[in-house]
């Protein structure tokens, strides 16, 4: 019986992937390779398809004899839910309605869905645990939260028991050196400070300089990928061991500022990093900082990279190294790309 691994081509995913086949767990990955790329998944059971494409999500799981699924195909840019709101409902909504409905017919019970701090909007309090209020001020977050209200249903009607680990910010790659973050337009702070770093871009725009935050900036809580792998791990066998559907923040408790990272970039890579002041980026709240205490509490998580130094350095790794030599256009028609292939 294997994971399905929803979205298992992208970043999170990926690294997921790997872990799960450390700890040799069987795997099958599903995904459009709209956003992921085939390297990330050498000699792992792939099946191309679209969630949105509901033949595709029955095809994977007539395909395949599935006990679990981890989900993490969703688009996660906050400035083009702003711009493009239905490419985000359609994507999250429709394609996560899909894919409880297969699990509903093929009766698989175990969900382990990525959801995001985004949910909480303008904190009221930091750090912000999981009792803080859901009142999100982007599109990205209001559809997460609409699919966690979505799963609560499906559990409570059919059975489907789910944990929704809501992401601070994911960062870091493989320490290997293997896989990473490579998204195509990038748009995340990290991999645009080290593109700078590295020459591939001129300079990097900070989104505003006047939030009401120590130098201006804005400060977010950055978990690396690795640990956000082991928490998936521990909140499947949380499932598992017959507890009830929850949710857990996921970050190192730590804030760092957008002017901070740049510092500790220039640092790491030992490059002058051209800096340019730009307007706030739409629906960017000032500070996010989880409190993950419940995580480790009740699963038993722990992070290991709580430094950001650490966390930068396995991403320059990546980016300096084998980031180079992956290949950015995706294979397939527009048309393909968008309503999932039928080649498999
Ligand atoms: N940011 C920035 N310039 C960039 C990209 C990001 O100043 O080119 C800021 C962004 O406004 C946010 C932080 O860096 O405060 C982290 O943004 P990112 O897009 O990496 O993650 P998000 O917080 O949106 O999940």
């Amino acid at each position: 019986m294997a994971v399905l691994i929803v979205g298992g081509a992208g970043y999170i995913g990926s690294h997921i992937v790997k872990a799960l086949q450390k700890d040799s767990r069987e795997v099958v990955v599903f995904d459009n390779l709209e956003k992921g790329h085939m390297e990330s998944i050498p000699e792992v059971p792939f099946f191309q398809g679209d969630l949105r494409n509901k033949n595709d999500v029955k095809g994977v799981f007539k395909k395949y004899q599935i006990d679990s699924v981890m989900h993490f195909s969703a688009y996660s840019l906050v400035g083009e839910s702003m711009k493009n709101p239905e490419m985000y409902y359609e994507n999250h909504i429709y394609g996560t309605l899909n894919l409880l409905t297969a699990m509903k017919d093929f009766s698989t019970r175990h969900l382990i869905f990525s959801s995001t701090a985004a949910v909480y909007g303008e904190p009221l309090k930091i750090p912000i645990n999981e009792d803080h209020p859901a009142s999100p001020t982007n599109v990205y977050g209001e559809t997460k939260l609409a699919v966690e209200k979505m799963l609560n249903w499906f559990d409570s009607i059919c059975g489907i028991k789910s944990i929704r680990l809501r992401y601070f910010n994911a960062a870091g790659a493989d320490p290997a050196g293997d896989i990473g973050e490579l998204h195509d337009p990038e748009t995340h702070l990290i991999p645009i400070v080290l593109a700078a770093a590295l020459g591939e871009r001129e300079n990097i725009t900070v989104f505003g300089n006047d939030y009401a935050t120590e130098d201006g900036t804005c400060i977010r809580d950055y978990i690396h990928v690795n640990d956000l792998s082991e928490a998936h791990i521990l909140a499947l066998d949380y499932l598992k061991s017959g507890n009830n559907s929850d949710m857990f923040n996921l970050g190192n408790g730590n804030g760092y500022s957008v002017k901070k990272i740049i510092e500790v970039a220039e640092k790491i890579t030992g490059e002058k990093i051209s800096v340019r002041s730009g307007r706030r980026r739409p629906g960017d709240p000032a500070v996010l900082i989880a409190s993950s205490d419940k995580a480790m509490r009740v699963l038993g998580w722990k992070p290991g990279f709580n430094d950001i130094e650490s966390i930068v350095k396995t991403a320059w790794k990546w980016h300096r190294g084998k980031a180079k030599t992956w290949i950015t256009n995706k294979p397939g028609t527009e048309e393909q790309r968008h309503k999932g292939t039928k080649e498999k």
